[in-house]
């Protein structure tokens, strides 16, 4: 991926340099601004990296603006680490929806909260389910900056025990609900094809997933180790920790709906 592009007059995004399994190419931080505002906010200013501070700092230069927010989409280190110490540097407001984010003098978001900044009009949208703080914002184009919720390639992961993959869901169809016209991913490329129709894909692939483990446990897999051997054999093995986190998120979605139970051993079984 190209390391800064302008993806619309409003947005530039900035690949950090921390790829990985679990970051893709590493993570995207996003400069949103009226041109000619003088002014952006960043969106997730990504880890704490000379490099990278440099190259935020030169697309400042190139859009002839000074950072005024920085704004983070959950706790993460490869999304937050950066928050505190650039919101000092650049004398700019840092809010997320977590105080352990937005820090002690840091502004704390809501849900459904409208901003107006850097020229442009932000709409705070909930999206819970990856982490529990989780959120997206929807730019004046209809493009929405979806952090984890939604990934440029594969799929996401539902943390556990903090994730929800309840919440998770409905928050697929709420972004759905607001007709994207195009997804721009905390990591991997921006989706600007067909955003509804990834959102789709997403909650077909969790209702695969959860098919998927309930015939494992049918088929006599019991713990969390044995339901992975079956339902990600194909995945690769440096990504079973994160699927173990989904598969343990959808035992409790299934627990919760009574459709599988725990016994006293850690594993579970069909109810
Ligand atoms: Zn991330």
């Amino acid at each position: 991926m190209t390391r800064t592009v302008q993806l619309e007059p409003q947005v530039t995004r900035v690949l950090a340099p921390n790829p990985s399994g679990m970051t893709l190419d590493g993570t995207n931080t996003y400069l949103v601004g009226e041109p000619g505002s003088g002014e952006v906010v960043i969106v997730d200013p990504g880890p704490d990296d000379a490099r990278h501070l440099s190259a935020v700092e030169e697309a400042l230069r190139a859009r002839d603006a000074r950072c005024v927010a920085v704004l983070v989409t959950h706790f993460h280190g490869d999304h937050a680490e950066a928050a505190e110490p650039w919101g000092t540097r650049f004398g700019a407001t840092v809010a997320a929806a977590d105080r352990r984010v937005a820090g002690p003098h840091g502004r704390l978001l809501e849900a459904g909260e409208r901003l107006r900044m850097a020229g442009v009009v932000l709409d705070v949208v909930p999206t819970p389910g990856h982490t529990a703080d989780h959120l997206a914002f929807r730019l004046p184009s209809g493009a929405v900056l979806v952090g984890d919720h939604v990934l440029g390639r594969g799929t996401s992961v539902v943390t556990s025990p903090e994730g929800d993959l309840v919440a998770y869901l409905a928050s697929l169809r709420r972004v759905h609900g607001l007709g994207p016209s195009a997804l721009y991913c905390g990591h991997g490329p921006e989706l600007t094809q067909d955003p509804t129709a990834v959102l789709d894909f997403y909650l077909a692939h969790r209702a695969w997933r959860e098919e998927q483990l309930l015939a494992a446990l049918a088929g006599g897999a019991a713990t969390v180790d044995e339901i992975l051997a079956v339902v990600y054999a194909a995945v690769p093995r440096e990504l079973w920790p994160a699927a173990a986190q989904s598969t343990r998120a959808t035992l409790a979605k299934l627990t919760a709906e009574e459709r599988v139970r725990p016994r006293p051993d850690d594993g579970f079984v069909l109810a």
